[in-house]
């Protein structure tokens, strides 16, 4: 058996690993940014020219431009400060109504209006001021959340308040890790887009193995959990121990309840989602995170969204959809 460090570096490395084992196939060559606040990481085949990097990195940088909260010329920052409409690109339209339909199947759950609530809470997660936002403050600000307030009119996207607000940290990592294996598929047989909890992968490789995606373990993040196999498609994950904070005894962490303004605290640690859809899957691991494991198996069996998911409870349970029965592997004892 292996011990769980050298397990963890055994997985993250698989995909590099069995390339590497594989007499005359060629190596995967790996490329980092930083963009969309997380580390980006490419990983093509060696033979791959630089141009399809560069080509891929300029796009996640226009993605970036467009819908940074932080940017002020942002399209989203120039439609949150707008009173009713602003004109918005073809691609944020798209990016806005395919996850507005995951917040309609997720009950708000994923809410794009929650930016009066989180641009409350990134302050103080982020350390620039010491004390998290009071309970004024968040009533007052979950009065705007609320995705029935956004209305789209063929191209054009309307709110029905002017202090109506988008943030689509939740979702745009997943469409651009998406968009990226699109155009990369395209140019090359096989690959791998990492965006922090996001991956994408995409082609057969050399030896026809499935991809084996490792999963952190919330408990302890530098180790994995386990793996999940997949011929192609994206994994997204959401956890407590991404981004968080403690104060006065109690943590804090960035992902929150649209119904109480606060981090959503729904007995889960982290969820992973699988889906063929980059978006869906980012937006829903979000959702499946607030609602937590009941409810997001209710909406599973619904089948109104198709995805898998391995659930990471707050007391070290891992819980997994039937769907990934034979394709998950579990590294820990509960
Ligand atoms: P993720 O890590 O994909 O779960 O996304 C978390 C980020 O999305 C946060 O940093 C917020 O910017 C935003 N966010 C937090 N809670 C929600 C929510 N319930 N619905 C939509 N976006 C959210
Ligand atoms: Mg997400």
């Amino acid at each position: 058996m292996l011990r769980s460090k050298t397990r963890s570096l055994f997985c993250l490395l698989l995909i590099g690993v069995t390339l590497l084992c594989s007499c005359g196939t060629p190596r995967l060559t790996q490329r980092d940014y930083f963009a969309m606040d997380t580390v980006i990481t490419l990983s093509l085949p060696e033979d791959t020219d630089s141009a399809v990097f560069d080509g891929c990195e300029k796009m996640i940088v226009s993605y970036e431009n467009m819908w940074s909260l932080t940017l002020p010329d942002s399209e989203i920052s120039r439609f949150n400060r707008c009173d009713n409409t602003a004109e918005l690109s073809g691609v944020t339209v798209d990016v806005l109504k395919r996850a507005y339909a995951v917040s309609a199947a997720g009950n708000g759950a994923f809410s794009l209006t929650i930016a009066p609530v989180s641009t409350l809470w990134k302050p103080f997660l982020r350390g620039e001021v010491q004390t998290p936002p009071t309970d004024e403050e968040i009533e007052q600000a979950l009065a705007q959340v609320d995705d029935s307030l956004l209305s789209f009119q063929d191209q054009t996207v309307v709110k029905a308040a002017p202090n109506v607000a988008v943030d689509l940290g939740a979702c745009a990592k997943g469409y651009a890790c998406e968009q990226a294996v699109k155009t990369l598929a395209q140019q090359t047989p096989y690959g791998m887009v990492s965006f922090g909890g996001n991956i994408g992968v995409f082609g057969t490789k050399p030896d026809g193995s499935d991809w084996t995606i490792g999963i952190k373990d919330p408990a302890a993040p530098d180790q994995l959990c386990g793996s999940v196999t997949l011929q192609s498609g994206f994994v997204s994950v959401s956890g407590a121990y991404e981004r968080y904070r403690a104060y006065d005894g109690i943590t804090y962490h960035h992902i929150i309840d649209p119904q109480t303004g606060y981090p959503a605290d729904s007995g889960l640690a982290s969820v992973a989602v699988i889906s063929e859809d980059g978006l869906v899957a980012d937006a829903l691991s979000t959702a499946l995170f607030v609602m937590g494991y009941e409810e997001s198996m209710a909406l599973y069996r619904t089948e109104q969204i198709s995805f898998e998911a391995v659930f990471c409870t707050s007391d070290g349970k891992i819980l997994i959809t039937p769907g990934l029965e034979g394709k998950f592997q579990k590294f820990k004892k509960k």
